[in-house]
């Protein structure tokens, strides 16, 4: 596939989000330049026996981008399409995310080039374990610490976390965080991207004075993080109007039940491996609809949660809702976001709004290491009040400044990835010499 040279990457765009908030940070220029380069980065080819004998060789991906609050974090993708530059600029999405929401952790990401639903479970299981065999001491639970994302889920993360286990030959569960809770999972990891979501729209309703019953929702994806928000919401008296996969969506106008919808598609998908194949398209009584129609409803709140790119410059015109929910990473490309910000819609963006999937992969780290668990009431709880005290702290910044949230959440973010840079000395330091 020939590249046209005059497209930037996507990390040449990410980086103009970091220059574009850079100026509200007031931070050392030398910060913003030491952003503008991920820290390491390691591809693997990765030997797989497949069950009719036949070898195949697949290539693996890890970005640590940066670790200047402390080791890095990130999932890890299955998906045919991953390649180099989208693993680092999810590492580089990942290292504002964390410090956005003072976590004391750095930013990374991984991934596989990969069709998993063409793959069976032992051969998903044989991939994975190779996964972290060939990333050696690359990850570790004081260096580098993966976790699920797009097409990966506990079952995966269970044997990355044994395969490493066995490999180093003593217990480190903190290696790994979005684990079965038997094998040192955290209660609540399993539902945290969509919630943290959740508490931020709560926030935003108090704000707002809307009522639930009065607002619709369209939810992109229908996975980890876009079950979870339709099902949340939807309990909570919101009216779920629409909701899709990668096979398709439905749509009806009288609201959808999620919950109904899940286990249609859980039992369509028996014997299926660990992916679901079955579509949401054969729930329930509803009028089919296009992932692009969808993303176009006249709605009150859309949530994207399946993959980035879905909101360009093609279509930002005719997006209707006046709220973005931005679950998935990467949904609203830089000229989208100028568009639908000039036209006044609200972006909750991917580094505030998914937040809480790492903020719980943190609290598993942390009762990993030091072998105390918590119940569920405590990691909500905790979740609820990192995210809410954060996405404030925001809102107040994009209001001093009139900038918009992702604007105020990059530059909150890099003011203290700033700070830890700065703590450790900068030209003017160094030129005038120690006293
Ligand atoms: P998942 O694999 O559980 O679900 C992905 C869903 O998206 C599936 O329903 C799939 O059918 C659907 N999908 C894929 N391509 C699509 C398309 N083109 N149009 C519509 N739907 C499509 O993945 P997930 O963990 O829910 O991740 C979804 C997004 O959320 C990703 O961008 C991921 O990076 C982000 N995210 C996930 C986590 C987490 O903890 N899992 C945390 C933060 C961010």
């Amino acid at each position: 596939m020939s590249v046209d040279p005059r497209t930037p990457s996507q990390l040449q765009e990410a980086h103009r989000q970091l220059e574009e908030a850079a100026r509200y940070a007031e931070v050392h220029d030398e910060v913003i330049e030491k952003l503008h380069h991920p820290k390491e980065s390691k591809i693997v080819s990765i030997p797989v026996r497949m069950d009719d004998g036949s070898l195949r060789i697949f290539r693996g991906y890890r970005v640590r981008y940066n670790d200047a609050l402390g080791p890095t974090k990130g999932g890890v993708r299955y998906d045919r399409d991953v390649n180099a530059d989208e693993v680092s600029t999810l590492a580089f999405w990942m290292t504002i995310k964390c410090s956005a929401v003072h976590l004391p952790f750095g930013g990374a990401k991984g991934g596989i080039a990969v069709d998993p639903k063409r793959l069976s479970r032992t051969e998903l299981e044989r991939l994975s374990r190779s996964y972290v065999a060939a990333m050696g001491s690359f990850i570790g639970p004081d260096r580098d610490i993966p976790a699920p994302d797009l097409y990966t889920n506990a079952t995966v993360m269970g044997w990355m976390a044994d395969e490493y286990q066995k490999i180093r030959g003593e217990n480190t569960p903190a290696v790994v965080t979005g684990k079965p809770v038997a094998a040192g999972g955290s209660l609540g990891r399993d539902d945290a991207t969509a919630r943290g979501g959740y508490y931020i729209l709560k926030e935003l309703e108090k704000i707002r004075g809307c009522d639930p019953a009065e607002t619709k929702v369209a939810v992109q994806g229908f996975g980890n993080a876009g079950y979870h928000i339709a099902r949340l919401l939807h309990d909570d008296g919101y009216q779920i109007v629409a909701v899709s996969d990668s096979q398709g969506g439905i749509h009806r106008a009288s609201g959808l039940d999620p919950t109904s919808i899940h286990r249609v598609k859980e039992e369509t998908r028996e014997l299926r491996a660990v992916y679901c194949e079955g579509s949401v398209c054969r729930a329930q009584d509803h009028d089919d609809l296009t992932n692009e129609e969808l993303l176009e409803l006249d709605v009150d709140v859309l949530i994207p949660a399946a993959r980035e790119n879905q909101i360009t410059e093609s279509n930002a015109s005719r997006i209707r809702a006046s709220t973005i929910v931005e679950l998935a990473n990467g949904p609203t490309t830089r000229a989208a976001d100028a568009i639908l910000n000039d036209r006044g819609t609200l972006i909750i963006p991917d580094v505030l709004a998914n937040a809480g999937g790492v903020t719980v992969s943190y609290f598993e780290w942390t009762q990993n290491r030091s072998g105390y668990y918590w119940t569920l009431d405590e990691v909500h709880e905790r979740l609820r009040a990192r995210l809410t005290t954060h996405f404030h702290e925001v809102r107040n910044r994009a209001e001093r400044h009139d900038i918009s949230l992702r604007q105020s959440a990059y530059a909150h973010a890099i003011r203290r990835i700033g700070e830890a840079i700065e703590s450790r000395g900068t030209r003017e330091y160094f030129a005038s010499g120690l006293e």
